[in-house]
């Protein structure tokens, strides 16, 4: 990428996990072309052929099992999921049965009103209350305390396989195992906010697949829904839910709908995406990139543990903690913030989460001489920040400027 004055950037954000194909892959651009010459938009009331031949490709990725519904973003598509829960709770048209929805501490689900509600961080439900009824937080990976949770009016746990904005945090195994066999006991959904974590970012289509990867019996898991957005359109606005057979008839026409879900364009771009994975094995590359990253990684953490302290994630959804005291405590902000601010002068864009974490969400087709580059950058970032001295830092800075 190049900002307006020129200068270059390596995207190691990918638009906050979005642009899985990186920035103007002609595939993608020459797909949505294509089908925006020949239809745009129509309605709702008709199928259309992109429309589909995604919903296909998603219920063939899930073994030929469930149903798509498509809409326009990742709160939306979330959205549908709290009505499904709802709905499949409810007494009757009129009356609610059960419809608390639990989720966990930390977790992020949009910005819509039920989204601020479902998320677990008091920071996104400032200014706006009251909340929406029917949520109620766990913490995450803790099993008893779902356990525990669950009251008479419960009909739903929703989580992210990987938090995203709380922190590159993964789901345990053992949590997701127990989690599907608490709520099939409890007639719970078993619901998953896909949208940061999904669409091979970290191997899998769903990154439930590549957490419970030699687990016995995790070849057998899936949840009753799973939301996308983020990348599946690679940068192209599109979410949708993915339903299991048994609860795939409970949002029926008339219950839930959208103007735009479904647009030819949207679902032509997002059909294109899925093909490029598969077709450029870009499945395998996130995990080779991502764990190459990783390890280079843990490498300038055991040279430099005072800048960064730890690094953690699945395929390419990395996260590394930042030290608390790898800045100033005068400079104010956070380690963060700071840290992602070095990464941006130095031509790397990045996104933090939370006061400590910065988040490495880059392209599924990453090359490995662009992830070397990333590294390269890093390393001597944490160089020229343990060189105490303003003096120091100024012949760190020159280095860099070579690199
Ligand atoms: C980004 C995100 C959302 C919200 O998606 P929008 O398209 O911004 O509405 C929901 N859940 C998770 C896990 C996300 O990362």
């Amino acid at each position: 990428m190049w900002d307006v004055s020129g200068k270059r950037y390596l995207d190691m954000g990918g638009g906050i996990a979005v642009n899985s194909l990186g920035h103007a892959h002609p595939s993608l651009t020459s797909a949505i072309h294509e089908q925006i010459q020949k239809l745009m938009h129509i309605s709702n009331l008709y199928y259309c052929q992109p429309q589909s031949d995604l919903a296909a490709k998603i219920v063939g990725l899930m073994g030929g099992h469930g149903k798509v519904f498509f809409c326009n973003s990742g709160a939306e598509a979330n959205e549908g999921m709290y009505k499904l829960a709802r709905k499949f709770g409810s007494k009757s048209d009129t009356e609610a049965g059960r419809y608390e929805i639990l989720t966990a501490v930390n977790s992020f689900h949009g910005r819509t009103l039920g989204g601020i509600a479902a998320t677990g961080q008091a920071k996104i439900k400032a200014g706006f209350f009251p909340m929406c009824d029917g949520f109620r937080h766990i913490p995450f990976n803790d099993l008893p305390a779902a356990k525990a949770a669950i009251g008479d009016k419960t009909v739903a746990v929703m989580i992210e396989g990987i938090q995203g904005e709380g922190g590159i945090l993964a789901a345990t195994p053992e949590y997701l195992m127990g989690l599907r066999e608490l709520c099939d006991q409890r007639n719970l959904l078993l619901l998953f906010d896909g949208v940061q974590c999904g669409h091979f970012r970290t191997g899998t289509f769903q990154s439930f697949t590549r957490l419970l990867e030699g687990v016995p019996g995790g070849e057998h898991f899936k949840p009753d829904a799973f939301s996308m957005a983020k990348s599946l359109g690679g940068g192209f606005p599109i979410g949708g839910i993915w339903i299991n057979d048994a609860h795939a008839d409970i949002l029926t026409a008339g219950y839930h709908g959208t103007t735009y879900g479904g647009n030819p364009a949207a679902c032509a771009a997002a059909l294109k995406v899925l093909e490029v994975i598969q077709q450029e094995n870009l499945a395998d590359n996130a995990r080779q990139m991502g764990s190459f990253l990783k390890s280079s990684l843990q490498d300038i953490v055991s040279l430099f543990p005072e800048v960064i302290k730890s690094v953690r994630g699945t395929g390419l959804m990395i996260g590394l903690e930042i030290s608390k005291s790898a800045f100033p405590a005068e400079l104010g902000g956070k380690p963060s913030g700071h840290f992602v601010q070095k990464l941006h002068d130095n031509g790397v864009l990045a996104v933090p989460s939370g006061d400590y974490i910065v988040r490495l969400l880059p392209a599924l087709n990453l090359s490995k001489e662009d992830a070397s580059t990333c590294i390269e950058i890093i390393e001597a970032i944490c160089a020229d920040l343990t060189e105490t001295s303003a003096d120091e830092n100024l012949a760190a800075q020159k280095a860099l400027e070579h690199l």
